[in-house]
């Protein structure tokens, strides 16, 4: 085994990974919105792991109040963007990967050139916009999504892959609302630390699962854990008919991949 592979045998060692799911993983690439608590562990992984190619966003610096839970981090960072932070660990963890910094936020303007870029994207953000942004994109250049979501001790992560007739997208599960867009966010609410590198640490497996093309599916599924009862459940998710995003008949953009054909059978 070369060198470069050596690194990886304790993968390739699992008979559901092998040298195949490495190379995979090696030629493979994903997209990491928002570089929080989530982001943090995702990246390591991902990175640690072999993932040849890795964009990571957020247009934030590290505060003090950061270090809590973003593990990148340390309080030589702050004051420092988290980007910058993150790709000189990363760097240094995995100097083979391609690592490709975005030091912005997510907009309509910049979101289909930066996904239609990778393989996979992992929604870390902590605000409802970008979830929505990011779906809408998703859903529109057909990309895995991998979200999750903390808050206190508790957690969920799903897969969306709301371009496809029975699968849902993010916002069938949410729909937008007055109320959500006051609901609480991770920038201003309690989070235990290690309940984000739970979840951080999730998408990376199931990320790197979706790029072997191994394991189950988590697409049309939510996993939910909680650090506080030590419960974990997975519930069915299913499409909804009039989700605007993945089944509207008034698609936002000319060439959404997505119509009502698809919908409307739940
Ligand atoms: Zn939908």
């Amino acid at each position: 085994m070369g060198s470069k592979l050596q690194r990886f045998e304790r993968h390739i060692d699992i008979p559901e990974v092998g040298l195949e799911g490495q190379k995979k993983l090696l030629s493979g690439s994903v997209l990491i919105i928002g570089m929080g608590g989530l982001g943090c562990p995702a990246a390591l992984y991902l990175a640690a792991g072999g993932v040849g190619r890795i964009g990571f966003m957020d247009d934030d610096t590290v505060s003090l109040s950061n270090l809590q839970r973003q593990v990148l981090y340390d309080d030589h960072d702050v004051g420092v963007s988290k980007v910058t932070a993150a790709k000189r660990k990363l760097a240094a963890h995995a100097p083979d990967c391609v690592l490709e910094e975005q030091d912005a936020r997510l907009s309509p303007e910049n979101a289909a050139a930066v996904i239609t870029r990778y393989d996979l994207v992992l929604d870390c953000s902590d605000n409802f916009n970008t979830r929505y942004l990011v779906n809408e994109f998703c859903v529109r250049l057909k990309k895995p999504l991998v979200s999750a979501s903390v808050y206190h001790h508790e957690g969920q992560i799903s897969t969306f892959r709301g371009w496809e007739a029975d699968k849902p997208c993010y916002q069938c599960l949410y729909p937008k609302s007055e109320k959500l867009a006051l609901a609480p966010q991770c920038t201003e609410d309690g989070i235990l630390g290690p309940v984000t590198g739970i979840f951080g640490s999730m998408q990376a497996a199931v990320a790197m699962n979706e790029l072997m093309g191994i394991g189950e599916s988590l697409a049309g599924w939510m996993m939910m854990f909680s650090a506080l009862t030590y419960d974990s459940q997975k519930v069915r998710l299913k499409k909804r008919a009039s989700c605007e995003t993945c089944c509207a008949m008034k698609a936002p953009i000319e060439d959404y991949v997505n119509n009502g054909a698809n919908c409307g059978t739940n």
